[in-house]
């Protein structure tokens, strides 16, 4: 079996990195040239709890290098989704499937819209990582993966990709309700990224203050009201579980915070303002998550002009 992973940035090469490692043919697409010329130089250094080692997956920057694959995991973040979609178009066999972890609504879609509705499968992840530099990631944390089949596949081709997952020590179940799960998953990055992105602050920090609190719970329960409306079941206690996330991660800049911070695009456009999005196919109201993603859209739109231009 042939796994091609496109995006192999932090998550990207940690999964691509843990397969290799479990004997898998493994190959990372990266348009980022240094980072691929490293992994092809010294490898892929891991980092975990203080310790690294290093794995050799292939890697490239050309697609045609790779040639057909048969399981295609897509960790580009959300922006560049559009553009990977084609690049799976191209490389994944005609009975192969293509599988995205990534954070927000849409990546799946996208993907559909690319190859057979019926070979896309997605999910969520609990593992993270942090891209300390070229060639070199840091496994932050480690977690349940759930996946399963988005539009209509069959659920044994996600069991036979989670068994691999699996084997490569990444816990995977599979998922009855997959639209459900990313749902829940795009709840706690409606409550937590773009406020942190806006005000800088890091994560437990919205539990400081009433009026924080306040702004997180009405975002997400508009996600919530959206989700309903579409048919999704959204269980009770969703702000609490947010706001129980943004506690475990208390001492994290969110990855949107990241993303502002070192002013690169953020993935604002597949969090709130795909709540947005939704939410005007069904007709509910998002006046709290329309204003944090016209906010984060302002911000990002200004980065490269001077912070201290008079008039
Ligand atoms: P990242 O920025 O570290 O990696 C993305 C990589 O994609 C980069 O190396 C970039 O050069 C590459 N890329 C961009 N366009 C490309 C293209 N057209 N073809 C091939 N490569 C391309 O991002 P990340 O932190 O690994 O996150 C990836 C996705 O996973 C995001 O949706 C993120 O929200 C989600 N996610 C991240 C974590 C985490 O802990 N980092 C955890 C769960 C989910």
């Amino acid at each position: 079996m042939k796994i091609a992973v496109i995006g192999a940035g932090a998550m990207g090469s940690l999964f691509g990195g843990l397969l290799t490692e479990a004997g898998r043919e493994v190959w990372l697409l990266d348009v980022w040239e240094d980072h691929v010329k490293t992994l092809n130089e010294d490898g892929l250094a891991i980092e975990r709890e203080g310790v690294t080692r290093v794995v050799r997956p292939e890697a490239t920057t050309d697609p045609s290098a790779i040639g057909k694959a048969d399981l295609v995991i897509v960790f580009v973040k959300s922006t560049q989704t559009k553009a990977a979609s084609e690049t799976v178009a191209r490389m994944m066999r005609p009975d192969g499937r293509v599988l995205t972890l990534q954070n927000g609504m849409g990546n799946a879609d996208i993907l559909a819209e690319a190859v057979d509705p019926a070979s896309v499968l997605a999910g969520t992840t609990s593992h993270g990582a942090t891209l300390l530099g070229p060639g070199k990631i840091r496994h932050a944390g480690v977690g349940p993966t759930r996946i399963g089949p988005w539009a209509g596949g069959d659920r044994a081709a996600a069991e036979s990709v989670a068994g691999v997952l699996s084997g490569a020590g990444i816990d995977t179940e599979v998922a009855e309700n997959v639209h459900a799960l990313v749902w829940h998953k795009l709840f706690i990055n409606v409550g937590i990224n773009a406020i942190t992105a806006l005000t800088g602050i890091k994560n437990g920090e919205i539990l400081d203050l009433d009026v924080t609190r306040e702004l997180s719970r009405n975002a997400v329960e508009e996600a919530m009201a959206v989700a309903r409306a579409r048919g999704v079941p959204v269980a009770e206690d969703v702000v609490e579980h947010v706001f129980q996330v943004a506690g475990a991660t208390a001492a994290n800049r969110s990855s949107m915070g990241q993303d502002v911070d070192n002013r690169r695009l953020t993935e604002i456009s597949a969090i709130n303002g795909a709540v947005v999005r939704e939410a005007r196919v069904c007709g509910v109201d998002t006046p709290v998550n329309e204003t944090l993603t016209a906010l984060v859209e302002t911000l990002q739109g200004h980065y490269g002009e001077r912070r201290d231009k008079k008039g």
